[in-house]
């Protein structure tokens, strides 16, 4: 876990006066990284601070903000040369951009000239995926969001697999797919097959839900043939993100077995467009939920690794105001982002700069904590009221709204994690 250090100051505020707004996602003890773009501009590295975003790029192009020395990392439209760095570069350049940003800096704050060039306001800028994904893998550490489903798909008495005590349990997903907040996400095709028919038919997918789930960004990377300690892990993560994990359970259903899921979760994983650090979340951390087995030594960690984290799921129809349908919480998460990712090192997996880990759908122990609709509707038993309407799954023209915040005494949120349904497609057709 990181130092408390004078970033953490909850004291400190900002000449941006929209950062100290108490309800605002972005005060100067967050300053979480992202990459943005205006017009048809080429995008670049940046802060949001309030209702702003600081553009970093051109900080480094005037040699105001330079993490790396002489070399430029804030230059390439994507946040892995930053990555690359490390974590004491990492936390040295927060300090520093907290320092810019301090109501008694006047270096930016009396030079309107500068200003206009530096601070854009966000209702004008276009957010880009932050960072270039090398790999994505999903896991499913939440024992509540595994119950149910397993209540579900197999039976309640079976629900737990023997394994799921001892191994953070996930598989190798598509980083091809993951796109950005605001992308909209196209209803897949694929194989169904009910439990009454006698042979499986293509078509466009019943049961489109959403996961909520927190992304984990690996910063650091390891070498293949080398396991990594939970304290190793912690200081590879650069930092998370809110992450919703798009799924097709009638496709999943019937293709899910032996290998786990396939084309039912590869078509689409949207994430915030804000990387909150592991700095930025130090104040946050919460150790995760009493062990009901004791773990293999390897999987211990000698910091708390969960964050208490309060997150929400809007579900939008076209046309109508969202209605929030579930509130949980991160700190549910039975295996933290740093055990996942030990395990995941643990034979010889080489992991890259650039790596996400999605924590797997984020459920909590009341039926309102629930972060899909899978359990929202228990496969469909039980239609979900959102305002005047009700779904048992995803409609074309929805949207799903993903927030997550911390709070004490300042608030550091994650802001927004969006996507809309647009209707599946055609197969094509040879000429
Ligand atoms: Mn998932």
């Amino acid at each position: 876990m990181p130092d408390l250090d004078e970033t953490h100051d909850p004291g400190r505020k900002s000449w941006v006066a929209s950062a100290n707004a108490a309800d605002s996602d972005f005060p100067i003890q967050n300053l979480p990284f992202g990459v943005f773009s205006r017009d048809t501009g080429t995008p670049r590295v940046c802060v949001a601070i309030g209702d702003q975003v600081l553009d970093l790029t051109f900080l480094e192009e005037l040699g105001i903000l330079t993490p790396a020395g002489s070399d430029r990392v804030f230059h390439t439209g994507t946040l892995n040369p930053f990555m690359a760095l490390g974590p004491e570069k990492w936390t040295a350049a927060r300090r520093g951009i907290a320092r810019l940003l301090d109501a008694d800096t006047p270096l930016l704050r009396d030079d309107a000239r500068l200003c206009e060039v530096a601070l854009v306001s966000q209702a004008d800028v276009r957010m880009h995926l932050p960072f270039t994904v090398a790999g994505y893998t999903d896991f499913y550490a939440s024992r509540e969001h595994a119950t149910n489903v397993g209540s579900m798909f197999r039976a309640p008495d079976n629900a737990l697999l023997p394994n799921w005590l001892h191994i953070p349990i996930g598989y190798n997903g598509r980083a091809s797919t993951v796109v950005v907040s605001g992308t909209d996400i196209r209803r897949p095709l694929g194989q169904l097959k009910g439990p009454q028919d006698d042979a499986p038919h293509l078509g466009p997918s019943a049961k489109l839900d959403f996961e909520l789930e927190l992304g984990a960004v690996v910063g650091q990377p390891s070498a293949m043939g080398q396991p990594i300690t939970t304290a190793q892990a912690e200081q590879m993560m650069f930092g998370y993100v809110l992450l919703n994990d798009w799924s097709a359970r009638d496709i999943q259903v019937w293709e899910y077995q032996p290998l786990g899921p396939f084309g039912s979760k590869a078509f689409g994983t949207t994430i915030s467009p804000w990387i909150v650090t592991r700095d930025a979340l130090a104040p946050f951390r919460v150790p995760t939920p009493e062990r009901v087995k004791q773990l293999l030594p390897y999987l211990d960690e000698a910091t708390p690794g969960n964050i208490d984290l309060q997150l929400e799921v809007d579900l939008r129809p076209d046309g109508a105001e969202p209605v929030t349908i579930a509130q949980t919480n991160a700190k549910y998460l039975y295996y933290s982002a740093a055990q996942q990712l030990t395990h995941h090192a643990l034979t010889g997996c080489a992991m890259q700069v650039g790596d996400l880990l999605g924590s797997g759908t984020i459920s909590g122990p009341d039926p309102e904590s629930r972060g899909s609709l899978l359990e929202l509707s228990w496969n469909g038993r039980d239609p979900v009221r959102v305002g005047d309407r009700t779904r048992t799954f995803l409609q074309d023209g929805d949207s799903v709204i993903l927030r997550g915040w911390c709070e004490g005494e300042y608030r550091i949120g994650f802001g927004t994690c969006e996507g809309t349904i647009l209707p599946a497609t055609r197969m094509p057709s040879d000429p």
